[in-house]
């Protein structure tokens, strides 16, 4: 990893790691971040320039898009329909690719047609509102999108954990939730709106920009991302929303993430996480291909219900076959369960070991998930010997780390001094996503 000076060394020591899970584990606002030893000052850029926002511009975005889609948008635009596949091959390469967000720089497509698709459609970015960097290297950003037909512009966030050996890109799929999980702040607003794929893409492409992670690119003086490879190297759809529930854009804007010729990442270094929508995991693994995680956070069907209500719809016994079938799965290309730790309600050995038992012949690996808490919740995090107890039984069943350090405490602070009250709970749970998604979609490494 590079390191920016003032951040100390982010190694991953298991000291530190317990230390850091420690105080998370105990609710400890006030703990020091043990992972950045010395107290440089969170930078936070807003809004960031040189980016145009595509607000109220009448131009069609060719982001998002599929190649069959820019294709026919270009047979639509007056291309004969004999160059159109060649063509939108060559505006993949650029828009995915490359990354350029000008129809100028597309060298290889003739002057007249690249000022004719400039007048006709754009490239442009969502606005940028905010940018935030941890002390650990942990970046957010608050994007803004226009407004969809009728309604208001949406804002979501999309944060950035730098590991060793990858950088992992933390998506929303849309703007709240139609599920009530009864520990998730998201579930108590109503569903906003689903993102577009080209909202999906656009939050891997401002990261990428942002990192100078697109070809030819250099990472920004003193950001931290993988020392070797590439800085968005892993994506894990656990921001915002429910995915299965946003089935046809999740799918063209991951298909586009793995595409050979759009923004190629590999199928096994993108994971979707479910809250458990039954009927729709099969045509998740069969469409998409991409690692599949969980939120089990219980191993009977009673609790279940009230954590996870869409349980009672599709219960505990149909998930977990929806698991055992689900394509691809083997013991290299395990499902990830994430299970969240609260103190009293599913964290006693007894749980742990009806956890175990559940999973038993499904290739598996767990993350046990901090609570982490917002205003109005009455639930509280485990404390931390209770995780431990229960991480001990889970190890000994044969399942490796499963706890997982959070990052960027300090922005995800900071971003509350910055953002009204609902986006600063917003912003918590963020945290518990940052939580969450080290170690997701690498079993092919
Ligand atoms: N809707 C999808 C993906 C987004 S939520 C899903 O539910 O899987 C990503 C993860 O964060 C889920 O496992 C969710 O249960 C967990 N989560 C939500 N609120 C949390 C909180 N306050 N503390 C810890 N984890 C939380
Ligand atoms: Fe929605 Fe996931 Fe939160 Fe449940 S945990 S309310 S599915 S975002």
């Amino acid at each position: 990893m590079h390191l920016r000076d003032d951040a100390g060394g982010a190694g991953d020591d298991t000291d530190r790691v317990m230390a850091i899970a420690l105080d998370i584990a105990r609710g400890n606002a006030n703990a020091p971040a043990v992972d950045a030893p010395s107290a440089a000052p969170v930078r936070i850029v807003t809004p960031v320039a040189g980016v145009s926002p595509v607000t109220e511009d009448p131009r069609a975005s060719l982001v998002g898009l599929s190649r069959a889609e820019m294709a026919e948008a270009l047979v639509g635009f007056g291309v004969p329909s004999r160059q159109a596949r060649m063509r939108a091959g060559q505006l993949w390469h650029w828009i995915y690719h490359r990354g350029v967000t000008d129809f100028a720089a597309m060298t290889n497509i003739a002057k007249e047609l690249r000022a004719s698709l400039a007048d006709a459609f754009t490239l442009a970015r969502p606005e940028i509102v905010a940018e935030q960097v941890s002390r650990d290297g942990t970046r957010k950003w608050l994007l803004r999108f226009p407004p969809r037909g009728a309604g208001k512009p949406v804002e979501v966030e999309t944060v950035y954990i730098p590991e060793e050996g990858r950088g992992t890109l933390c998506v929303s799929s849309q703007v709240g939730c139609t599920l009530t999980c009864s520990f998730c702040h998201t579930g108590t607003q109503t569903l906003v709106r689903n993102l577009t794929a080209e909202e999906i893409v656009a939050q891997i492409l401002v990261a990428r920009d942002r990192l100078g992670d697109h070809p030819g690119g250099g990472a920004p003086d003193g950001a931290v991302v993988p020392r070797e490879g590439r800085f968005v190297s892993n994506v894990v759809m656990m921001g915002m929303g429910e995915p299965l529930y946003n089935f046809d854009h999740v799918r063209t804007a991951l298909l586009i993430a793995t595409d050979g010729e759009g923004i190629a990442l590999s199928r096994r270094r993108i994971t979707l996480s479910t809250s458990g929508v039954v009927p729709m995991i099969e045509r998740a693994g069969a469409e998409i291909g991409v690692m599949l995680a969980i939120s089990l956070h219980a191993a009977n069907d009673p609790l279940r219900d009230v954590l996870v209500p869409i349980n009672r719809k599709y219960p505990i016994a149909e998930l977990m076959e929806a698991c055992r079938t689900y394509p691809g799965v083997s013991n290299a290309r395990r499902i990830t369960f994430e299970y969240v730790m609260l103190k009293g309600v599913n964290d006693s050995k007894a749980d742990a070991r009806a956890l175990v038992k559940l999973l038993q012949g499904i290739p598996a690996k767990i993350n046990l998930i901090p609570f982490n808490p917002w205003p109005g919740t009455d639930y509280e995090c485990s404390d931390w010997e209770t995780i431990e107890t229960f991480a001990e039984i889970v190890n000994r069943a044969g399942y490796a780390s499963p706890i997982r350090t959070p990052r960027g405490r300090d922005i995800l602070a900071a971003c509350g001094q910055l953002k009204s009250e609902t986006q600063r709970m917003r912003a918590r749970e963020r945290l518990a996503l940052a939580a969450m998604v080290a170690g997701s979609g690498d079993e092919d490494d």
